[in-house]
C-alpha cells in the first residue's frame, strides 16, 4: 500500500527513513511468516537487512547458555564462521552490545577500546559498524550488526530502524515453530527438573500454587502494521481509555481512600501523561510497527536500561513505566484490567521481572497466593503494597523467569527467602503440611484474639502492632493488639515524589488516630535515609548509608522538616492523647533538642488557640549502642523508650541488616546481645520508664519468649505475628524461663537458640 494513502490532508510528508523502515518491516514480515526452517529464514533476513540498509555486512548473533553470543547468520562475513564464532558477553564490540544492552554506532571500529578482531570471520576490511541488542522480555537474546567497507556515520534514524528490526527478529527466536528442532532456543532440558532459587524476602509467609507469568496474556501477535495511520488512532484511543481507568481508580477504586495508594496512583497519572514516553511509542508506530509492538519496543528498551541502573529511585520510576506499558497493551487488546482475565488459577503465584503496585492491585486478591520478582527492592511500591495485603513476596530472585514455566507448581517460602519450582512430591507435601499447620494456627489465633496475653504464672505481656500504612490499621482490631507500638511515618513519604505538606500529613495522621479508635498509637518521626531513602531528599548519598545522615540527624539539621511533622501530629491529635517517638537517637542532647522543637510547636498551638493533646508522651528509640551507656541521663528526660532491635543488632554486630549473608552469621539470641537488652529493660524499670521492643525479634515466637524471659513486658510486631506470640505467652511459665535464661546468658555460646528451643519443647511452649 502507498504510504501517502495513510496520511491525512495536514500530515507532513513522511521522511525517507520512515519509508525505509516500513518497507523493510513489510518485507521482514513476509519472510517471518513464510515456511521453512528458522535458520533459512534468518539467512534471508540478514540479506534483506543488508540490502535495505545499503551495507555490505549484516550478521545475527544469538545468545547461548554460558553467557555466549554465537554467530548464527551472516551476509558479508565468512560463511564458515557461522556457528563457530562465539563471543562472551562483554568481549569485543558485539559482546559489549550484549553486555550493555545498548546500541553501538561506530565510524571507525578500531578506535573503540573493546574492538577485538576475530580472523575466522574475515571482518578486517570493514571500517564502520552499527550493532543493536535483540531484546525480549527485558533480556538480551542476541545482537544484530551491520558493517560497511567505507567509513560511514550511522545516524539516529538508522539506529532506530535497526532497533525496530531487531525487535521483530526477537519474535523469530521466541516463536513456537522455531523451537522445534532448532537451537535458537536456550537449552530447555532443565524445564522439567525441580529447581530451587534464592531471593530476598520482601513480604513474609508461605505460598503454594501455580506460576503465572505476569503479562502472559499480553502476547503481541502482529508486529508489523498493515495500516500505520489506523495504529496511531488505536494508540491514541488506548491512551484516553487508560487515563480514564486510572482516573476512575483514583476516584472510586476500592483503595481510593487509602492515602498512600492514592499517592501511588497519582504518580501513575503523571507518568501516563509523560510526553517523552508517549512520543517514543508514537515514533515506533511511525516506523511501521503495530501499536502493540511499538509499546513493547519502548518497553523492551526500558527493561534493558533498568538492568543497568543502580540508582534505586530511577529503577522504581522505570518500573512504573513498565506497569503503564502493560496497561496500555491491555487497553489495546480491548480490555480494561487484568481482573477481567478470569482464567487465573485459584492459587496464582505471580512471576514477573517487575510489577507495578497498580498492576498488583488489579489482580483478584482472592486468587493471588504469592509474588516472585526477578527485580525489586524492599522499599519498592509493590513491596509496600504486598506487605499491606499480606501477600508473601520474594524479590531479586534471579533466573525465575527462565526457570518457571506457566502453570508450573511453585512454592514461595518467603520467610526462608527461597522459591521452589516444580518441587518433588515429597518437598511439596512437606510445604503443604506446613501451610496447613499455619492455616490451622491462624484460625486458632484469630479465635484467641480476645484472650488476654497472660502467661501460665500470671505475667501480663502487652502485645502491640507495628504499622506504616492505613491499609495496616484494620489489623489492629482483628488481632486484638493493645495499640500501635510503632507507626513508621516514613512510608507515606517514600511513595511520594515530594515532601507531603503539613495539611496532607495532618490528614493522614488524623485518619490513623481515628482508625485506632481509642487505642494508643506511637508515631515515630521520620526515619528516612539508611535503608529507607527518600528520592527527593538530596545529599543523603554516602558510602555508608546506615551510618550516615539519616532519621533524627536529618530532622535536627533540617528542623523545618521535623517541625512540620510535629505540627501535623499535634493537629491530628486534636485534643486526644499523643505519643511521639524519635528514631536513631545517639546522644541525650539530640533527644533534648528534638523535644525542644516539639515544645516550640506546642507553644505555637497555644498561640493559634488550637486544642492541645490531652496527654503528650515523648519517647526515644534505643537503637544506637551509644545510648545504652547514657541511660542514666536519658531516662529522666523521656516518658518511654522503645528498643529498635533491628538497628541495634546491626550496630552491635557491625553487620548490615539488609545483607542476607549477615542474617545467619550473628544471632540476636546470643549472650552479648541479650545481656545488653536485659540491661536496658532493668534500668528502665528501675527508673519507672515504660520500655518496649519493636524490632523484628518481637514478632518471632522463640525470640519473643527470650525477651519475656529477660524482663520485657511490652512487645510490638507485625500484625501477622500477634496471634502466634499471644499463643506462646499463654503457654509459658515466666518464672522457670527467667531462671534458665539467667544461666544461659552466663555462657560463651555464639547462639543459645538451640537450647531455648529444647527448653520450649520440654516445657510445652507453643512456638
Ligand atoms: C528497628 O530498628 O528495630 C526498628 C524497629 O526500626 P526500623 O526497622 O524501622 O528501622
Ligand atoms: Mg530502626
Amino acid at each position: 500500500m502507498d504510504d501517502a494513502a495513510h496520511r491525512g490532508p495536514d500530515s507532513p510528508a513522511l521522511p525517507g527513513p520512515q519509508v525505509r523502515s516500513r518497507r523493510l518491516l513489510a518485507r521482514l514480515r513476509d519472510v517471518m511468516a513464510g515456511s521453512g526452517p528458522a535458520q533459512d529464514r534468518l539467512n534471508r533476513i540478514v540479506v534483506l537487512i543488508a540490502a535495505e540498509m545499503e551495507t555490505e555486512v549484516c550478521s545475527c548473533y544469538v545468545a547461548r547458555p554460558g553467557e555466549l553470543l554465537e554467530l548464527y547468520a551472516t551476509v558479508g562475513l565468512n560463511e564458515a564462521a557461522v556457528h563457530l564464532t562465539r563471543l562472551r558477553f562483554g568481549e569485543g564490540l558485539v559482546g559489549e552490545i550484549g553486555a550493555t544492552a545498548r546500541p553501538l554506532a561506530l565510524d571507525n571500529v578500531r578506535s573503540h577500546p573493546s574492538f577485538a578482531y576475530r580472523p575466522e570471520t574475515g571482518e578486517d576490511p570493514y571500517q564502520s559498524m552499527l550493532g543493536v541488542p535483540v531484546l525480549r522480555g527485558g533480556r538480551v537474546r542476541g545482537v544484530l550488526a551491520i558493517q560497511s567497507l567505507a567509513r560511514r556515520h550511522y545516524d539516529d534514524e538508522e539506529v532506530e530502524t535497526l532497533q525496530t528490526v531487531a525487535m521483530v527478529v526477537a519474535e523469530l527466536f521466541a516463536a513456537g515453530d522455531v523451537a522445534a528442532g532448532s537451537s535458537f532456543q536456550p537449552d530447555t532440558t532443565d524445564s522439567v527438573m525441580p529447581a530451587r532459587l534464592v531471593g530476598v524476602c520482601f513480604s513474609g509467609g508461605l505460598a503454594i500454587g501455580r506460576a503465572v507469568a505476569h503479562r502472559v496474556h499480553l502476547t503481541v501477535r502482529q508486529m508489523v502494521a498493515d495500516d500505520p495511520a489506523r495504529e496511531l488512532e488505536r494508540f491514541r484511543a488506548a491512551i484516553v481509555a487508560m487515563q480514564g481507568t486510572l482516573d476512575r481508580m483514583l476516584s472510586h477504586g476500592a483503595l481510593a481512600d487509602v492515602t498512600e495508594t492514592r499517592d501511588i496512583l497519582q504518580a501513575y497519572q503523571m507518568f501516563a501523561r509523560d510526553r517523552g514516553w508517549l512520543g517514543r511509542i508514537g515514533e515506533a508506530i511511525d516506523s511501521g510497527l503495530t501499536a502493540e509492538a511499538a509499546v513493547q519496543r519502548v518497553q523492551a528498551d526500558m527493561a534493558a536500561r533498568m538492568a543497568h541502573l543502580t540508582d534505586p529511585y530511577l529503577r522504581e520510576r522505570l518500573s512504573d513505566f513498565q506497569d503503564l506499558a502493560n496497561r496500555l497493551l491491555l487497553h489495546l487488546s480491548g480490555r480494561e484490567s487484568l481482573t477481567e482475565l478470569a482464567t487465573l488459577p485459584e492459587d496464582t503465584v505471580l512471576v514477573a521481572r517487575t510489577i507495578g503496585p497498580a498492576e498488583l492491585l488489579d489482580y483478584d486478591r482472592s486468587r493471588l497466593r504469592g509474588l516472585v520478582l526477578e527485580d525489586g527492592g524492599a522499599t519498592s511500591h509493590v513491596a509496600i503494597v504486598a506487605r499491606a495485603l499480606d501477600i508473601p513476596m520474594v524479590g531479586r530472585c534471579r533466573g525465575i523467569l527462565d526457570v518457571a514455566e506457566s502453570m508450573d507448581p511453585i512454592v514461595v517460602d518467603a520467610d526462608g527467602g527461597q522459591v521452589l519450582v516444580r518441587p518433588s512430591d515429597d518437598v511439596r507435601d512437606t510445604f503443604q503440611e506446613a501451610a496447613r499447620n499455619r492455616a490451622r494456627q491462624r484460625q486458632r489465633h484469630a479465635a484467641d484474639a480476645r484472650q488476654p496475653s497472660v502467661s501460665q504464672d500470671g505475667v501480663q505481656v502487652s502485645l502491640q502492632m507495628n504499622a506504616g500504612l492505613l491499609l495496616d490499621m484494620p489489623h489492629l482490631h482483628e488481632t486484638g493488639a493493645d495499640g500501635i507500638g510503632l507507626y513508621r511515618t516514613e512510608i507515606p513519604f517514600m511513595v511520594r515524589s515530594q515532601f507531603p505538606d503539613v495539611a496532607a500529613q495532618t490528614e493522614l495522621y488524623r485518619r490513623v488516630v481515628e482508625q485506632a479508635d481509642g487505642k494508643p498509637v506511637t508515631f515515630r518521626t521520620l526515619d528516612a535515609g539508611g535503608d529507607k531513602p527518600l528520592p527527593y531528599l538530596r545529599n543523603t548519598e554516602t558510602a555508608n548509608p546506615a551510618l550516615g545522615w539519616r532519621a533524627l540527624r536529618i530532622g535536627l539539621d533540617r528542623p523545618a522538616i521535623l517541625r512540620a511533622q510535629l505540627r501535623a501530629l499535634l493537629r491530628a491529635a486534636d485534643g486526644q492523647p499523643l505519643r511521639v517517638m524519635f528514631p536513631m537517637v545517639a546522644s541525650v542532647d539530640e533527644f533534648v533538642t528534638a523535644r525542644r522543637l516539639l515544645d516550640r510547636e506546642i507553644e505555637r498551638l497555644a498561640e493559634k488557640r488550637l486544642t492541645q493533646p490531652a496527654g503528650l508522651q515523648v519517647g526515644a528509640m534505643i537503637e544506637v549502642p551509644s545510648l545504652v551507656w547514657q541511660l542514666s541521663a536519658l531516662l529522666p528526660e523521656v516518658d518511654f523508650v522503645a528498643v529498635g532491635s533491628n538497628d541495634l543488632a546491626q550496630y552491635v554486630f557491625a553487620a548490615d541488616r539488609g545483607d542476607p549473608r549477615m542474617g545467619l552469621r550473628y544471632d540476636v539470641l546470643s549472650p552479648p546481645f541479650l545481656t545488653m537488652l536485659a540491661s536496658i529493660a532493668r534500668q528502665s524499670e528501675d527508673a519507672g520508664v515504660p520500655v518496649s521492643l519493636c524490632g523484628e525479634m518481637a514478632g518471632r515466637p522463640l525470640e519473643a519468649m527470650a525477651l519475656v524471659g529477660i524482663g520485657y513486658r511490652t512487645l510490638s510486631m507485625t500484625a501477622s505475628s500477634v496471634g502466634a506470640i499471644r499463643g506462646m505467652i499463654r503457654s509459658l511459665r515466666v518464672d522457670s524461663l527467667a531462671d534458665y535464661m539467667g544461666r544461659l546468658m552466663a555462657t560463651t555460646d555464639g547462639s543459645i537458640r538451640g537450647k531455648l528451643r529444647s527448653f520450649a519443647k520440654d516445657h510445652g511452649i507453643d512456638l
